[in-house]
């Protein structure tokens, strides 16, 4: 009843992320008069490490891969790149965003590596600001980077936003702190390095590299920028165009309202169980399926479910013993899970 109510309130208070009644569309272009001001901002730095799960911590990596991205971007015209910091100093999410205000900043993009606690997130994720023309700003261009790291191979999970406690404000610094300068500001989150799924992407300097350069192709994209050389031009090409919203989008706090799972086929002298999962949540979309053949005790990796489909058709396999029952698990765009019913295997 109270996680109903809770549900219900969130809701109410969120109608902007279903409802919008938009006023404006928004999308920036180059435009030949002004050069566009980028302002790349590598991740921690000095005795904020970030993530210190690998040997190597999340600061190495967010400098490597913003020292490429710049040396990328410097390679198109009409653009004028900046980063935060190139020392391994200690700086503050303010003084970035003072930074990108102080150098007239078009845009803001924060380089940041994941990891979970439960280590068994994967994919790429990009935070942007929650309202106006931030907010499609912001939105326009992680759609840029999400496609770039898709072509990559990497697991999409999606472009989000996160609301401080107070419920009037962005939870990260970065963006809250540079929102306070209008200037549009995303947090890319590339991959998880605690997952075995994403630590390919991370192995090698060239890995690092290939990070750096889609960084700068997804910039020049949604900035329409045309190289030095005249060989890339995408001056023609027309990013998403995102639609101003009227209220603050807000975030999922709360879980899928309903998952079941229906066994369409079992053998048990076989290998596989074929069963059809149907999840729903209002708010935000279902991304990850998982699996225990112990009632929850245990659970399989998590699973890539089909996007924007509500109900997906699975194989999963038996491995060896015999299972009496299943159960599934789904996750919605916040990681945040609901149970099916138990599936009887007989
Ligand atoms: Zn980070």
């Amino acid at each position: 009843m109270r996680k109903a109510f809770r549900k219900i309130v969130a809701f109410i208070l969120c109608i902007a992320m279903t409802a919008i009644p938009f006023s404006a569309l928004s999308v920036f272009r180059a435009n030949a008069a002004e050069p566009i001001v980028v302002v790349i901002d590598p991740g921690h730095g000095g005795s904020n490490l970030g993530t210190d799960y690998l040997p190597i911590p999340e600061k190495t990596y967010t400098m490597t891969v913003a020292l490429h991205m710049k040396e990328q971007l410097e390679k198109y015209q009409n653009v004028r790149v900046y980063l935060t910091h190139t020392e391994d100093i200690d700086m503050s999410l303010k003084e970035r965003a003072e930074f990108a205000s102080k150098v007239n900043a078009d845009f803001l993009f924060s380089l940041h590596f994941n990891m979970s606690i439960s280590h068994s997130l994967y994919g790429s994720e990009v935070w942007v600001p929650s309202t106006g023309q931030l907010y499609s700003q912001g939105y326009s261009a992680a759609n840029e980077f999400l496609t770039q790291f898709e072509e990559m191979g990497l697991f999409n999970r999606g472009i989000k936003t996160r609301i401080g406690s107070n419920g009037k404000s962005d939870y990260y610094g970065i963006i809250r702190e540079s929102a306070l300068r209008n200037i549009p500001a995303v947090i890319v989150e590339h991959c998880h390095v605690d997952n075995i799924n994403d630590t390919p992407y991370i192995q090698s300097p060239e890995k690092l590299k290939e990070f750096g350069v889609r960084d700068a192709e997804a910039v020049a994209r949604y900035f329409g920028l045309v190289s030095k050389d005249g060989k890339t031009d995408y001056s023609s090409y027309a990013p998403l165009a995102v639609p101003v919203p009227s209220s603050r989008v807000c975030n999922d706090t709360t879980a899928p309202s309903y998952v079941s799972a229906n066994l369409l086929k079992y053998d048990q002298t076989g290998k596989y169980a074929t069963v059809e999962l149907t999840a729903m949540d209002a708010e935000s979309a279902i991304q990850y399926y998982s699996y225990s053949y112990d009632n929850g005790i245990t659970w399989s990796a998590l699973q890539p479910w089909a996007k924007g489909s509500p109900t997906v058709t699975v194989s999963v396999s038996m491995g060896y013993g015999k299972k009496d029952t299943m159960i599934f698990k789904a996750y919605n765009l916040y990681d945040i899970s609901t149970e099916s019913n138990v599936v009887q295997l007989h």
